[in-house]
């Protein structure tokens, strides 16, 4: 059955209609781990762009990566869709910048709505030619840094009663490939982590989003052929979906995203 124009544009005001009522006067705290690349970099300019066509929605961003000049040159971006942005300069593998991080955003703005959860790193090769490095450099990210900031936010929201956390995992938190062994192992951990804490979550009224995204081009792969680029996603076809996520109504809960190249996963 088709819906007629009339009836989808009554639906639709209603629905923005509803989201303005539940927002009204909110400024949004967000904060977005590995903001200045690729996917982070998407959601952070989407948020602010979701602030010029919903007017009642304010996002404030605080954009986190190691890299200052990456979030400067992001944040001018978001200032220039019409939301407001800070960055810090933090490596969440390191528990003392986690901690500043959380402590000073809670000085300033006394409050967290939503982090994203999506710095993570990829080292790609054999099994067999994994280092303790590689093991300890990516566990320190995708599994400590994670674990440890949504620990630190999570009473926040707690306390609150209300708040949304997304986790960038992947398509490798449920599917191995063959040069991932460590990627995926760390990914199936976010994952079950995420299912752990959704369990809290719930309770007090937190939402828990799993945004498992497939093949993106972003600068995690470097130099890619340009017959693979064809296929890949480009991070907006990530974020897009996410901040539409974060703006439904709070009694609804987006549990997961799973997002595919239409061709299916690379390397299959
Ligand atoms: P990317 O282009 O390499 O960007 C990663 C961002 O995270 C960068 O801003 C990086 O900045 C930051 N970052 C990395 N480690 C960090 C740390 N310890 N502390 C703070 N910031 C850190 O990667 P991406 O492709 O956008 O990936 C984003 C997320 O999506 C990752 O979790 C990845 O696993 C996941 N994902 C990606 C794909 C894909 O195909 N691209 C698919 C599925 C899932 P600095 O290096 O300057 O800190």
């Amino acid at each position: 059955m088709y819906l007629d124009q009339e009836v989808m544009s009554c639906m639709s005001m209603r629905i923005t209609k509803e989201i303005r009522i539940l927002r009204k006067d909110m400024k949004h705290i967000i904060i977005i781990t590995g903001a200045g690349k690729g996917i982070g970099k998407a959601v952070a300019i989407d948020f602010a762009k979701a602030s010029k066509r919903e007017p009642d929605f304010e996002p404030h961003l605080i954009l986190v990566s190691r890299t200052l000049g990456d979030l400067e040159t992001v944040a001018t971006q978001c200032r220039s869709c019409g939301a407001t942005a800070e960055v810090f300069q933090a490596d969440i593998a390191n528990m003392s910048q986690i901690d500043q991080l959380v402590s000073g955003t809670l000085e300033r703005h006394g409050a967290i709505d939503c982090l994203i959860n999506n710095a993570g790193v990829g080292r790609f090769k054999p099994f067999t030619e994994v280092t303790e490095e590689d093991y300890e450099y990516t566990m320190a990210t995708n599994l400590k840094g994670t674990f440890f900031l949504t620990q630190k936010v999570f009473p926040v929201m707690e306390k609150k009663r209300s708040g949304h956390i997304f986790f960038i995992t992947s398509i490798a938190a449920e599917t191995a490939f063959k040069s991932s062994s460590l990627y995926s192992m760390s990914k199936f951990g976010q994952k079950g982590f995420l299912e752990a804490i959704r369990l809290y979550a719930k309770s007090c009224n937190v939402r828990i989003t799993n945004v498992m995204p497939g093949a993106v081009h972003t600068p995690m792969w470097g130099e890619v052929p340009d017959e693979m680029k064809a296929v890949m996603m480009i991070p907006e076809d990530i974020s897009s979906p996410l901040v539409n996520a974060y703006l439904l109504p709070q009694r609804t809960s987006v549990e997961e995203l799973v997002l595919r190249p239409v061709s299916g996963d690379l390397n299959e």
